[in-house]
């Protein structure tokens, strides 16, 4: 998506060869237009799938995912993080590894939302290792929802998630693909 790419280029900070900071548009501050050109290319990529939810994590992945929501016409349910959790009553739970805070945390959703009935598309800001969209993959399957795939804004390729959601069988839909943030430079796969 070359809005997008421009945006990365623009407004984007590489903080290392592991890290890009998206704060301007992204992850602090939102550009409510590029959230909806985002929205309308998820839509358009998984137009006619007979998708029925969305499900993405608090917060970053919110502002695309509601986007595409309103362009899909479904709702929305958002992972919820907690540091930890004793009261699991009617909550699909699950840990995850958070890339950028080096911490785990358990997410969950309420089990009022999502039943096996549904198909769902997941969408995050970003995809590193896999970490959270293995931990939003568990959370469907706890309910017995199939996935119809998974929608990504800001994809890291030279990282492992990409390559192990394609040995998974799932459908990866990523909207920027970067190669490298090699010596402080942007590069992108296509
Ligand atoms: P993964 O779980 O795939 O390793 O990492 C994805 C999650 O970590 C995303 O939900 C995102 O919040 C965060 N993340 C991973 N890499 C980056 C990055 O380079 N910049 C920012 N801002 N967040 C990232």
């Amino acid at each position: 998506m070359e809005l997008l790419k421009r945006k990365i280029m623009s407004d984007g900070v590489v903080l290392s060869d592991q890290v890009l900071k998206v704060d301007a548009f992204l992850n602090h501050q939102i550009d409510p237009l590029l959230m909806q050109q985002i929205g309308h290319e998820f839509a358009k990529r998984f137009a006619g799938q007979g998708i029925s939810k969305i499900v993405t994590i608090e917060a970053s992945g919110i502002a695309p995912a509601v986007m595409a929501g309103l362009e899909l016409g479904v709702p929305v349910i958002f992972a919820r993080k907690y540091q930890s959790l004793t009261l699991k009553d009617d909550l699909y739970t699950s840990t995850v590894f958070s890339f950028t805070k080096q911490t785990e945390s358990t997410l969950a959703i309420s089990s009022k939302h999502l039943n096996a009935q549904d198909h769902v598309l997941l969408i995050d800001d970003f995809l590193a290792n896999g970490h959270a969209a293995r931990a939003l993959i568990d959370l469907i399957g706890q309910a017995g929802a199939s996935i119809a795939g998974i929608g990504v804004v800001i994809e890291k390729s030279f990282q492992r998630g990409r390559a192990e959601l394609d040995e998974q069988g799932y459908r990866v839909e990523s909207l920027a693909r970067i190669q490298s943030l090699s010596g402080g430079q942007v590069s992108f796969l296509d």
